[in-house]
């Protein structure tokens, strides 16, 4: 097996080539579109599943929406419309025909073509909006609080494999309520749902904040996000919850009569979260070596090669791996034990190490004379020799270790590459020869916002959430500031 690329030798290609070789996804034929390969599925699938878990658990419930829309509804919030119009893929006709000249051929029937044309969802505020019409009377009706689990289509320009894609999964949450105090709570709800998510399941510690105004979600009152720092000292948007104020209501005239008797818009939300988030697992926790997965997300957990000469010793490793998977099955963990002939144990350690197993049981002949086998982390690559008995708790245990300690370790990465600068001058400095999250003070103005990106790159992630605040003077401008804004170069 040829090695991966390394970090230090070129950052992105390294990977590029990960995501291929650990068999999570590929390009695809079609410009932008990937194909997701069955262990990349499998580790999403266990987002998904754990992401649903928490959507149900606070209230929410999934639905399905077309995925086409019409043009007039897509028009109606002018604001979502004018953001999202440089990167729809549009429908326009409903039929093939052989090609007169040349049978081969398929054309597009000019008869066939649509009255109106439709939009392939880049997000599904228009259709769900036009649809609550029906469904919002009363305060009664209210809230609603409905997930879909979907693709979406952004004709993105520059893709890259999860991170960016002209389709990806996603969920979206679409909310509806009678208050706005209540809607943002519901913003803020789900906000906290991603991140504890990211933190817990991806051990990938986030920053949590508000948007600017000029990287506000087109349509919402407040884009409130999660970021999150990569290796590379980038950050990346890794969830965002919109506060939509009565914005898609007064657009398709969702109206309702409240506890007075009076006649009022619905409020809004939505939030979402995409495929880009194994790009966030990949870049946060992974080494020269290949994927580092936690515990809770790894499709295997542990896997057990056994080390033998003859058939006669297999045969007797076999009884102890299959003692071994029982125990571990018996505690809900997922093992899989690697006996194939056909390739040597070193390939099958580079193999796993390469997919991210978090722990690797290897069983020779001495370990069968001493009962014992050999554990080996994935994550600090570190090896130990263990007696059976005892095994299965020793490595339940272990697995939460590991969990903790990745975690720990981004954040100890993230610690480390977060400056705080006073100047514009320390700011480039800190930028150009260390990257990684930058706090300074800005004026509030798209103007020295977007002076600042435009010299250095760098934008602002968010205004944090939980930055006390510290007055200063922002670093251009020098107008007074009341805290400290997250810049970064981002994905
Ligand atoms: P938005 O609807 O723009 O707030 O995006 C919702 C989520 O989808 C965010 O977490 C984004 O990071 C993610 N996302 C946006 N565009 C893409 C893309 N082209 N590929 C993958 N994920 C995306």
């Amino acid at each position: 097996m040829a090695k991966l690329t390394t970090r230090s030798e070129d950052y992105s290609k390294w990977y590029n080539e990960l995501v291929v070789k650990a068999d999570l996804a590929e390009n695809s034929g079609v410009r932008g579109c990937m194909v997701i390969k069955p262990y990349g599925y499998a580790i999403w699938e266990k987002m998904r599943d754990e992401m649903d878990r928490k959507f149900k658990e606070t209230g929410h419930q999934n639905a399905y929406f077309p995925l086409f829309i019409p043009k007039s509804y897509f028009e109606a919030e002018e604001k979502n419309a004018e953001g999202f119009a440089k990167e729809c893929a549009v429908v326009t006709h409903y039929r093939l025909k052989t090609d007169p000249n040349n049978p081969k051929k398929l054309i597009v029937d000019p008869e066939a073509k649509l009255e109106e044309e439709l939009i392939v969802r880049p997000t599904s505020e228009a259709i769900i909006w036009n649809t609550y019409r029906g469904w919002i009377q009363s305060y009664r009706d209210l809230p609603i609080l409905i997930n879909q689990w979907a693709n979406v289509v952004r004709w993105e320009m520059r893709t890259r494999l999860f991170l960016r894609t002209a389709e990806f999964l996603w969920q979206e949450g679409h909310t509806a309520h009678a208050t706005k105090t209540e809607a943002i709570e519901e913003t803020e709800k789900m906000l906290h749902v991603y991140a504890d998510f990211a933190e817990q399941f991806m051990a990938m510690p986030v920053i949590r904040g508000i948007k600017t105004e000029s990287e506000r979600f087109a349509g919402a009152d407040e884009t409130y996000c999660i970021e999150a720092l990569m290796q590379d000292g980038k950050a990346l948007q890794a969830g965002t919850s919109h506060f939509l104020g009565q914005n898609f209501a007064k657009a398709f005239d969702v109206k309702f009569t409240n506890k007075e008797g009076k006649i009022e818009y619905a409020w809004a939300t939505s939030w979402g979260t995409s495929t880009r988030l194994m790009g966030a697992l990949i870049m946060t926790h992974s080494d020269d070596f290949g994927l580092v997965l936690p515990p809770t997300l790894a499709p295997i957990q542990v896997v057990i090669v056994p080390i033998f000469r003859s058939d006669e010793q297999l045969a007797e490793i076999n009884k102890v791996a299959e003692y071994i998977q029982n125990k571990l099955k018996l505690k809900g963990i997922s093992v899989k034990y690697d006996n194939r002939t056909e390739n040597k144990p070193g390939w099958k350690f580079a193999e796993y190490e390469l997919k991210g197993v978090p722990i690797r049981i290897a069983i020779g002949p001495k370990d069968l004379e001493n009962k014992s086998v050999e554990l080996a982390r994935r994550d600090n690559l570190t090896k130990e020799t263990k007696a059976l008995e005892g095994l299965d708790t020793y490595i339940e245990n272990l697995l939460a270790t590991i969990q903790k300690d990745i975690y720990l370790k981004a954040e100890k990465h993230r610690t480390e590459n977060t400056t705080s600068v006073d100047s514009y001058e320390e700011f480039k400095k800190v930028l150009e020869e260390k990257g990684g999250f930058i706090y300074a003070h800005w004026d509030g103005t798209k103007e020295e916002e977007a002076q600042i990106q435009e010299e250095t790159k760098a934008t602002i992630r968010c205004i944090p959430l939980n930055n006390t605040l510290e007055e200063g003077i922002s670093m251009i401008s020098k107008k007074p500031s009341k805290q400290r804004v997250l810049f970064a170069k981002a994905y």
